[in-house]
């Protein structure tokens, strides 16, 4: 696991405006502010630069202020949702910069594989959880998944979001959100990224209809009104490509 210092974040990139591609906010105007480190392997992680440590050479420690001078840079100094990522942002201290941003008027979105709990989740707008289903290969603790929820307290919009790519992935999703009745789900249909994604970040756009498909039934199947289904909007129009 790569952790920074108390005093600064380890940045992979930052960049925007652009729009949230997934989950509670989609299509909402971002930027986008992804640290460098995971506590995961997923399997089929799509953001391969910002968790292993051979991309570590370009992630950057960065102060509170620069971060937050290239935030307001891009987005021109108007107020908007910064959407908070990795990697798993949640092993970064992040806490100062939402502090720093709410005083300019901005908001913060994050979304974490909720394997850590962290007491600045409270002043967060909103927190994706986002637990790793079977076909991730890592197992979710159920436990500090709760402990996220928990310390999140009522403030934030907490939503769970769950990458679906076959019938345990489903029945994963159903357990885990049992748990967590009074949290909005949003379910994608999973994103086999690398490989087969090629330089162009093309992906396999009628694999992931098919599965979409496969997914709106499963739900209307299980009578499962509450779920919400969405694609991933960003791999739709950009495919798998970096910085947009
Ligand atoms: S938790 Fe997210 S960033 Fe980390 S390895 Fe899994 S998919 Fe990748």
């Amino acid at each position: 696991m790569t952790e920074a210092s108390s005093s600064t974040v380890l940045v992979c990139e930052i960049f925007g405006p652009t729009i949230q591609g997934e989950g509670v906010l989609i299509g909402l105007p971002t930027v986008f502010v992804r640290t460098g480190g995971c506590d995961y392997r997923c399997s089929w992680c799509d953001s391969l630069h910002a968790v292993e440590s051979r991309f570590r050479h370009d992630w950057k420690p960065m102060s509170t202020e620069d971060i937050w001078s290239e935030v307001t840079r891009l987005s021109g100094g108007k107020p908007l949702t910064v959407s908070l990522s990795g990697g798993n942002p949640a092993i970064q201290p992040l806490g100062d910069l939402i502090d720093r941003g709410h005083g300019d008027g901005y908001r913060f979105a994050l979304e974490t594989q909720g394997s850590r709990a962290r007491p600045w989740f409270a002043r967060l707008d909103t927190l994706v959880l986002s637990p790793k289903p079977p076909s991730s290969g890592m197992a979710c603790d159920l436990a500090v998944l709760g402990e996220c929820v928990a310390v999140a307290g009522e403030e934030p919009q907490t939503v769970l979001k769950f990458v679906v790519f076959d019938a345990e992935d489903f029945a994963f999703a159903r357990e885990v959100s049992a748990h967590f009745p009074a949290l909005p789900v949003y379910l994608q249909p999973g994103n086999h990224t690398p490989p087969p994604a090629d330089a162009e970040g093309h992906v396999d756009i009628e694999g992931l209809t098919e599965r979409m498909r496969w997914l709106v039934d499963a739900v209307a199947g299980e009578r499962w009104f509450s779920a919400h289904v969405l694609p991933q909007l960003h791999v739709m129009l950009w495919g798998n490509r970096r910085g947009v």
